[in-house]
């Protein structure tokens, strides 16, 4: 789960770590007294979605102006201008996707002046199953590109758990960040507080990108982009309120209410499979048969009846979806449950695409019955390529 910069700047003030004041606004006319609150002379107008790259992006309503999702801005007035132009506009950004994402709130924050921007994050290294810091002294970019172009500029390292944080590994970031006098003991300090952060609320990234020196030569956090472990959320009751539903895919959202793994893709057939790893060879043999999956869903071991009408409902309301391809291997999961649950759920939403279904496992001569004797126009499939063969060939011709 994903929150806003300006969420994940109260997180890191309420930690002690140093931030702008800013304040958030949801309305164009709120703009002017909230920027009047900061102290100036510089004012920083910033759109406020889970995406980065914004100050690169662009609008695609020609009223919001020429300049990207962050804004400089040089009085009160300025900066309510640079709002209103930003508010319930389509920002795009190449996080976003060409559809980009509508601007509802919009963070507006008291400038700083910059002496140096760097880059700094913490995530999990699965490899290791340590948390890892990453650092670079080339800020301000796409850490992507720099450590394509230029790997010698990103220094990587894991922290023991058993010992946690000790200030050596910030002293170790400080010299790959060329600090110096005081900063030394501000970056010891201020990475300790992204670990505790980052531990203490079960996050998967935590991204400060830029962390700057100041034109004061005082560390400060100018971007922060946090994920929280989806599956640790139920742990931080904090964290969950800071959820913005706008900002999910509207199919996911629906799915994770009825506990379905369901992962949204580009593809032309929908899937409906039980168990992660069926899901995963299942979209690898759309693929192998020349088709592209529209998704990856998991109705779980444990489905219901109910549970597969909403998955199939899902399914069936993706435009690009061309074909459905039912994989069920039943094991705990029975095949007449999900036969029961494709008809069901077929007769509420009708079907406008070819089907093809393939049972198989713990009462599969029972599931096969209810398809065949339910009149539906449900193409039977024998096994797995069986099917993935016949529904492309139905979708494709
Ligand atoms: P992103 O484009 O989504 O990553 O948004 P950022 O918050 O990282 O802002 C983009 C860039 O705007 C930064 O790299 C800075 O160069 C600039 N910027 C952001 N805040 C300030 C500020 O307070 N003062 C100045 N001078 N520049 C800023
Ligand atoms: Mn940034």
């Amino acid at each position: 789960m994903n929150i806003h910069e300006y969420q994940a700047k109260a997180l890191l003030r309420d930690y002690g770590a140093p931030v702008s004041d800013g304040r958030v606004v949801l309305r164009a006319e709120e703009a002017k007294t909230a920027a009047g609150e900061l102290d100036g002379p510089l004012w920083v107008v910033k759109a406020q979605i889970h995406a980065g790259g914004r100050g690169k992006g662009s609008f695609k309503e020609t009223d919001a102006g020429e300049k990207g999702g962050v804004r400089l801005a040089k009085s009160v007035e300025e900066a309510a201008i640079e709002a209103k132009k930003m508010l319930g506009r389509t920002l795009v950004t190449h996080q976003t996707g060409p559809d980009g994402k509508q601007v509802n709130r919009i963070y507006i924050e008291d400038g700083s002046g910059i002496s140096r921007e760097l880059y700094l994050a913490l995530l999990v290294d699965r490899a290791t199953s340590r948390v890892s810091f990453v650092c670079s002294t080339e800020g301000g970019m796409d850490i992507e590109e720099v450590a394509a172009s230029t790997p010698d500029k990103i220094l990587s390292f894991s922290v023991d758990p058993a010992t946690g944080y000790q200030p050596f590994h910030g002293r170790r970031i400080a010299f790959m960040l060329g600090l110096e006098g005081q900063q030394v003991k501000q970056c010891v300090k201020l990475m300790g507080i992204f670990y505790k952060l980052f531990t203490d609320k079960d996050m998967d990234m935590l991204e400060i990108n830029p962390l700057i020196v100041t034109d004061k030569g005082d560390l400060k956090v100018l971007d922060a982009k946090f994920g929280f472990d989806g599956n640790a959320i139920y742990r931080h009751p904090d964290i969950a309120a800071l959820r913005d539903e706008t900002e999910e895919d509207p199919k996911e959202l629906e799915a994770s209410k009825f506990d379905l793994n369901y992962i949204a893709l580009d593809g032309e057939i929908g899937c409906m499979v039980n168990g992660a790893g069926l899901a995963m060879a299942t979209m690898d043999i759309i693929k192998l048969y020349g088709a592209e999956p529209a998704n990856f869903l998991d109705v779980g071991g444990g489905a219901t009846k109910e549970k597969v009408t909403e998955a199939f409902k899902i399914i069936t309301s993706d435009p690009n979806v061309k074909g459905i391809l039912v994989n069920i291997f039943g094991g705990i999961m029975r095949c007449d449950i999900i036969a029961d649950g494709v008809i069901a759920a077929v007769k509420e939403v009708g079907l406008k695409v070819p089907l093809v279904v393939r049972l198989e496992g713990t009462n599969v001569d029972k599931g096969k019955e209810i398809i065949a004797g339910s009149g539906l126009n449900v193409i039977a499939a024998d096994d797995l390529s069986d099917a993935a063969e016949k529904i492309v060939k139905a979708v494709k011709g």
